[in-house]
C-alpha cells in the first residue's frame, strides 16, 4: 500500500484529492490547520498542526512516505489576495510552508513531491486584453505577477525545482487556474468567484440584483475539482517535470457567468457592477501542453460543473437559514 502525506489536506482541494488517493487505496496522513469545514475528511490520520513550524514538520513528513502533496498556503478570493491587506501573511506563511516541507522531505529522503502552483504566477502583462489572455508555461518570464500570491508561487516553483536539480528529488508542480466544486469556502471572505456568485444567487430573492465586482468584463475559466484531482494524479503518475498547467479553456465574462449562474437558478435576478477588487482582465488555461505530455483535459461543460456547485450552495444557504430561524 503506497503512503502519501497531504499537507492542507483540510482545505477545499485537498479533502477532495485525500478522498481520490483513499479510492486508489493510498493510506493517508493529512495535516491542517483545522478540520475541514464540511467533515470531508477520509485520511487514516489527521494532524491538526501549523506547518510554518519546522519541528511540526520533522514530525509530519516520514521515511516511510511515498508521495508528499504540499498544497497547504495562506490563500482565499480576490477578497483575500487583491486588496494587499494580507500580502506579508500570504508571502510569509505559505514560503514557510514549501520552504520547511521540502527540506524535510530530503532529509527523509521521500522520492516524489506534488505542489500547487497558480495561474496568479502569470505576468500581469499578458492578460491585460480580457478577449486574449496569454498563459501558456513558457510564457512566465520575464516575471510580473500581479499579487503577492502570484509572485510566492513563482518563487516556490522555482524553489521545488532545485531540490529537483540538486537533490534528485521527484518534483511535479501543477498551475491551477480557478478551481471551485462542492465542500469549497462560500462565505465568510475567502471564498472565490464560483462560490461567491453562486451564494448571492442562492440568497437572492427572484426579481432581486446581485452585486459583481468590476465592470463584469474580466474574463476567466473555471475547472471543477473532481476534474482538478483528475489532472494532479495523472501528472503524479506521469514523468512530467515541468510547471504545467490545469485548468479549463471555456473562458468567460464574469458577468456572463454570473447570467449562467442566474439561469441555473430559474430565477429573475439582475446584476449591478461595483467596484471591488478584480485581478486580471482577462486570464484562461492553455491546456496544449497538459493534453500533449498527458492526454488530460476536462470532461465536463463550464455550466455542468457550475450547476452541481449551485446546487451544493443552494443547500447549505437553505441550511443556514435553517438554523437562524
Ligand atoms: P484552501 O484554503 O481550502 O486550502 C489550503 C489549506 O492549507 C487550508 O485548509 C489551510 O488551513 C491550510 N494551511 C494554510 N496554512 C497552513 C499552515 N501553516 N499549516 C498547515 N496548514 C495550513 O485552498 P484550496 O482552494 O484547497 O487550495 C489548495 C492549494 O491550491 C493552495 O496551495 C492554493 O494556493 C492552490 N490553488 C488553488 C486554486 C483554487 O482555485 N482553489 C487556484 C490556484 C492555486
Amino acid at each position: 500500500m503506497k503512503k502519501a502525506l497531504v499537507c492542507g489536506g483540510g482545505g477545499f482541494i485537498g479533502g477532495h484529492l485525500v478522498s481520490r488517493l483513499k479510492e486508489e487505496g493510498y493510506w493517508v496522513r493529512s495535516v491542517d490547520l483545522k478540520e475541514n469545514e464540511f467533515g470531508n475528511d477520509k485520511s487514516d490520520e489527521f494532524i491538526i498542526s501549523d506547518l510554518r513550524d519546522p519541528k511540526v514538520v520533522q514530525d509530519v513528513v516520514t521515511e516511510d512516505l511515498d508521495e508528499v502533496y504540499q498544497l497547504a498556503a495562506d490563500m482565499g478570493g480576490a477578497g483575500f489576495v487583491f486588496t494587499g491587506d494580507n500580502d506579508s501573511d500570504i508571502m510569509h506563511n505559505s514560503a514557510l510552508c514549501n520552504l520547511n516541507v521540502l527540506e524535510e522531505i530530503r532529509k527523509k529522503r521521500v522520492k516524489k513531491v506534488f505542489y500547487s502552483s497558480s495561474a496568479c504566477m502569470y505576468p500581469e502583462y499578458n492578460q491585460m486584453d480580457p478577449d486574449n489572455p496569454k498563459c501558456s508555461e513558457d510564457s512566465a518570464y520575464p516575471a510580473a505577477p500581479d499579487s503577492e500570491y502570484g509572485w510566492e508561487k513563482l518563487f516556490s516553483e522555482r524553489l521545488y525545482l532545485t531540490y529537483a536539480r540538486n537533490h534528485g528529488i521527484e518534483v511535479r508542480i501543477a498551475r491551477f487556474h480557478n478551481i471551485f466544486g462542492p465542500l469549497g469556502t462560500w462565505d465568510g471572505g475567502r471564498e472565490k468567484a464560483p462560490a461567491a456568485l453562486c451564494r448571492k444567487v442562492a440568497q437572492i430573492e427572484d426579481g432581486g440584483t446581485i452585486e459583481v465586482w468590476g465592470d463584469g468584463k474580466q474574463t476567466r475559466s473555471f475547472l471543477l475539482v473532481d476534474e482538478c484531482v483528475e489532472g494532479v494524479r495523472r501528472l503524479m503518475e506521469s514523468n512530467f517535470s515541468e510547471p504545467v498547467n490545469i485548468g479549463s479553456e471555456e473562458m468567460i465574462s464574469i458577468n456572463d457567468f454570473a447570467k449562467m449562474i442566474i439561469d441555473i437558478s430559474g430565477k429573475t435576478v439582475s446584476i449591478k457592477n461595483i467596484e471591488g477588487p478584480r485581478g486580471v482582465m482577462g486570464r484562461n488555461s492553455d491546456n496544449r501542453l497538459i493534453k500533449e505530455k498527458l492526454g488530460w483535459e476536462p470532461q465536463m461543460t463550464l455550466r455542468e460543473s457550475i450547476e452541481i456547485t449551485y446546487r451544493w450552495i443552494l443547500e447549505q444557504v437553505e441550511k443556514q437559514k435553517l438554523i437562524s430561524v
